[in-house]
């Protein structure tokens, strides 16, 4: 393959339930009393609730309840691991196979999305309050999500150009379509929350907003790459994973080719630079992790899509060394218990060893009279899970501050 070739993303469609597969997977919910799959939900999304609506043919419904619980609600039943939350928890797992509940909420969005439907509306209980949310991801998002509901002007400012945070600039669009984050960024514009972008908020800006606004909610995210130090880090051809990710969404998929490609991380991330390097047409990817298969942090989902589009998962090796002159040429790992030693050639090598919240960000963390959520307090979690710390941060400021 040519190097310099410039590549592009395929197209690829999100396989979706029509309305006759929605009907049917609906009309296996044993519609469970104290059902266990809403209270699997960090979001406190209802399943049973909106599954009862999908089964009545009354899909609005159906959408606005999962609308009234999770402001990211399009994005969410795209990226949740059902799997490890509501599907995990249902009752019908004892019969034969769980309801397909993130399917059938996915359905209930399209929905939306396709009449263009808003559901949520403000009272005017704390109209004359103001916050800042400073950072643009889940967290921040549902936090004013919440606050704008009660009639707060929320102002979000990040210093991107779009808002989402990750859901924009880490999840390959193959998983999450920006046409998905744009209809959950959309509620949030009907609820009247301004966004002031290319604006990166200084420390000094943060503490003059402190007497600006009524409450600052800091979900600045994990956006540093953790490094391991080895030699040959530094290699023309070693990439962290944040940066390959975010390269290759903003250029749409362009990039020079890769050649033959290493991933080092068991994780979601690691995953999904193995799918991204397969959609930019790698010669050959494999992904190398310290754990073992079953406890590598991606999830199930995840890995099974690995396997399926052929990317040999490797596991119980760590790198020690990465070896070229100037660029990588070779990357060599031991294994965790035996010791026994490999090497893999490598024209492209990506550390996907987990990320951090950057030094400027970490301060927000220390101080009392700053609300935070999502990773940087979390320390990196689902999407769901930074809902809801956005939740409850809205929650807070509304019992500590406006009600003070
Ligand atoms: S637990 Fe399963 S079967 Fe019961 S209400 Fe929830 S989705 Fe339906």
């Amino acid at each position: 393959m040519d190097r310099n070739q410039t590549l592009v993303y395929e197209p690829v469609e999100i396989e979706a339930f029509d309305f006759r597969r929605a009907m049917e997977e609906a009309s296996r919910c044993l519609l469970c009393e104290d059902a266990p799959c809403s209270t699997a939900c960090p979001s406190d999304t209802d399943p049973e609730k909106f599954i009862r609506s999908i089964r009545f043919k009354n899909v609005n419904g159906a959408a606005e309840t999962i609308r009234e619980s999770n402001i990211l609600g399009a994005s969410c039943a795209l990226i949740c691991p059902q799997e490890k939350l509501c599907e995990q928890a249902c009752n019908r797992c004892g019969i034969d196979e769980p309801i397909q509940i993130g399917k059938l909420q996915q359905f209930a969005m399209e929905y939306e999305r396709k009449l263009d439907k808003t559901y949520l509306s403000k009272t005017d209980t704390y109209i004359d309050k103001h916050v800042a949310c400073i950072g643009a991801g889940p967290a921040s998002l549902a936090c004013a999500a919440e606050l704008a509901k009660e009639g707060v002007e929320v102002t979000i400012f990040d210093e991107n150009e779009k808002p989402g945070g990750m859901l924009r600039y880490e999840i390959p669009p193959y998983r999450l379509p920006d046409v998905v984050i744009e209809q959950d960024i959309r509620q949030l514009e009907k609820l009247g929350v301004k966004f002031e972008l290319n604006h990166k908020v200084t420390i000094d800006e943060k503490e003059q907003m402190k007497n600006e606004y009524d409450a600052v909610f800091v979900g600045a995210g994990t956006w540093e790459a953790k490094k391991i130090d080895i030699p040959g880090i530094n290699l023309e051809g070693v990439v962290n994973a944040l940066d390959f990710l975010e390269q290759a969404k903003v250029s749409n998929g362009k990039s020079p080719s890769l050649g033959r490609v290493v991933i080092v991380g068991g994780g979601d991330v690691g995953m999904d630079c193995a799918s991204t390097c397969k959609h930019l047409g790698a010669d050959s990817i494999y992904d190398v992790f310290m754990e073992t298969l079953k406890d590598a942090p991606a999830t199930e989902k995840e890995k099974v899509e690995s396997f399926k589009i052929g990317v040999p998962l490797i596991s119980e090796f760590k790198p020690v060394e990465i070896i070229g002159d100037e660029k990588v040429e070779k990357v060599k790992f031991e294994h965790i218990t035996n010791g026994s030693t490999m090497e893999m050639v490598a024209d492209t090598v990506i550390m996907a060893v987990g990320q951090k919240t950057r030094q400027d960000a970490q301060y927000w963390n220390q101080r009392s009279d700053i609300f935070t959520g999502g990773d940087m307090v979390n320390g990196g979690d689902t999407v769901v899970q930074a809902v809801k710390e956005g939740k409850e941060a809205a929650t807070k400021i509304i019992n500590t501050t406006f009600k003070n």
